[in-house]
C-alpha cells in the first residue's frame, strides 16, 4: 500500500499568495518546519493534495520590540527564538519551553506557528499504518470507534505542545490571515476540545503573529514531565504566571498541555486576593482535577499524569510566589 499520496508543493513569496493557495482546495496544508507534519505524511496519517510552505515568508519572521509588547512571526524556528538574548531576559518562563521541545535538530527547524498548530497526539493514532490498520484504524481517520473511549463520540487526542500554555499564561494574542482578511483573538481561542478538530482555523486560513503584552508584574514559570528528558514531548506541563501584591495574591493564571485536546486553562479566580498558603495549594490542585480530562492516550497511565500536573503546579506556584517576595 503506498502512504505518502502524490501532492503538490508551493512556496508563495507573500502571506497574499499563501492565503490564496491555502483556500484554493480544502486539502491544502500549511508547512512550516516539517517536524509534525512530515511523521505524520510519512505514516499515512494525512493525505493533502498541495502543502504550502510559508518557512521563507519574510512577514512571519519579523521580531519587534514596543514599549508595551513583544510581537513574533510565526515562522520564527524555536531555536532562534532561543538565541535571542532579550527574549530570556523578559520572558526566561517561555524561553525554557522553548528549550523544552525535541532536540536542537528539531528546533533549528521547527517555528513557533508550528508548535502552536500541531497536531493532537495517542497511542492508538501515532503508530504506522499496519498497526492501525491491524486495529482497524480509529475515529479520528479511517475508523468508526474511538479506542480509548468506546462509548465517546469525538476524539480525545491530546494536545502535547509546550510554548502554547506559556504563552497563554502571559496573556498572548495571535493575528490570523486568510481570505477574509486578518483578525486578532487571545490564544485560548484558537483551541476547542476536540482531538481530530482542536484548532479553530477557518479553511484557508494560518497563523501570522504572536503578540506578547510587556508587563513586568508578572512572574513566570514552566515545568514538564517527559520520559526521555533529552527529546521528548511532555507527558504532562504546567505553565503559571501570578501577581504578588505584599502578602496577596494578586492574581494567578494557570494552563496545563498534555491532558486534554486543548492547552487547558485552569480558573483560580478564588484563590485571588487571599495569601498563598498550604490551604491554597490545595485548592488549587481541586480545581486542576475538575478542569483536566487526562485519559490513555499515552505510554504512561491517567493516574500519574492527573498526580504529576498536580504536584507539578503546586511547586512551581510556590517558588513564583517566592520569586515575586
Ligand atoms: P510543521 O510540522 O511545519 O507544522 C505542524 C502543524 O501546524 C501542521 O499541521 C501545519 O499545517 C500547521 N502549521 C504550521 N505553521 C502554521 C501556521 N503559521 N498557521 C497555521 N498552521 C500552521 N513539540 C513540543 O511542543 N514539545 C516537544 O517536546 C516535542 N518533541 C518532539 C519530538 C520529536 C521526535 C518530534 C518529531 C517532534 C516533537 N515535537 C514537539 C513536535 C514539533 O517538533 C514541534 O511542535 C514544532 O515546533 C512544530 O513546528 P514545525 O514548524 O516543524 O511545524
Ligand atoms: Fe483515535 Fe480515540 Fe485516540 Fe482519537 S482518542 S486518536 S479517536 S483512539
Amino acid at each position: 500500500m503506498r502512504l505518502l499520496n502524490e501532492f503538490r508543493f508551493i512556496r508563495p513569496e507573500t502571506t497574499a499568495q499563501a492565503v490564496t493557495a491555502l483556500a484554493g482546495s480544502t486539502d491544502t496544508r500549511v508547512l512550516c518546519g516539517g517536524t509534525d507534519l512530515l511523521p505524520n505524511l510519512r505514516r499515512g496519517l494525512v493525505s493533502p493534495g498541495a502543502l504550502v510552505d510559508v518557512s521563507r515568508l519574510e512577514s512571519l519572521q519579523q521580531i519587534s520590540w514596543e514599549d508595551d509588547r513583544l510581537t513574533l512571526g510565526a515562522a520564527i524556528t524555536l531555536e532562534e527564538l532561543a538565541n535571542e538574548p532579550r527574549l530570556n531576559r523578559h520572558f526566561p518562563a517561555l524561553v525554557k519551553a522553548i528549550l523544552s521541545v525535541a532536540g536542537p535538530s528539531h528546533r533549528a527547524a521547527a517555528s513557533l506557528g508550528g508548535n502552536l498548530c500541531q497536531d493532537t497526539r495517542c497511542i492508538f493514532y501515532n503508530q504506522s499504518d499496519w498497526w492501525r490498520r491491524s486495529n482497524d484504524y480509529c475515529l479520528k481517520f479511517r475508523g468508526k470507534l474511538c479506542h480509548v473511549m468506546p462509548k465517546g463520540d469525538r476524539c480525545y487526542a491530546t494536545y502535547h505542545g509546550d510554548i502554547a500554555p506559556v504563552l497563554m499564561a502571559l496573556g498572548a494574542q495571535i493575528d490570523i490571515i486568510g481570505p477574509g482578511g486578518s483578525r486578532r483573538l487571545p490564544l485560548d481561542g484558537l483551541y476547542q476540545e476536540n482531538g481530530s478538530h482542536h484548532l479553530s482555523l477557518e479553511p484557508g486560513e494560518l497563523v501570522s503573529t504572536i503578540i506578547l503584552p510587556r508587563d513586568v508584574q508578572w512572574h513566570s514559570g514552566y515545568e514538564k514531565v517527559r520520559v526521555r528528558d533529552a527529546i521528548d514531548f511532555p507527558l504532562a506541563g504546567v505553565a503559571a504566571a501570578l501577581r504578588r501584591e505584599g502578602d496577596t495574591l494578586a492574581q494567578l493564571r494557570l494552563v496545563v498541555t498534555g491532558t486534554n485536546s486543548i492547552p487547558i486553562r485552569v480558573d483560580l479566580s478564588q484563590l485571588e486576593g487571599g495569601p498563598w498558603s498550604d490551604e491554597a495549594a490545595e485548592e488549587m490542585a481541586k480545581a486542576i482535577r475538575k478542569a483536566v480530562n487526562v485519559l490513555k492516550t499515552t505510554v504512561t497511565g491517567p493516574k500519574y499524569r492527573r498526580r504529576v500536573v498536580m504536584a507539578m503546579a503546586k511547586r512551581l506556584v510556590s517558588q513564583l510566589w517566592q520569586q515575586a517576595a
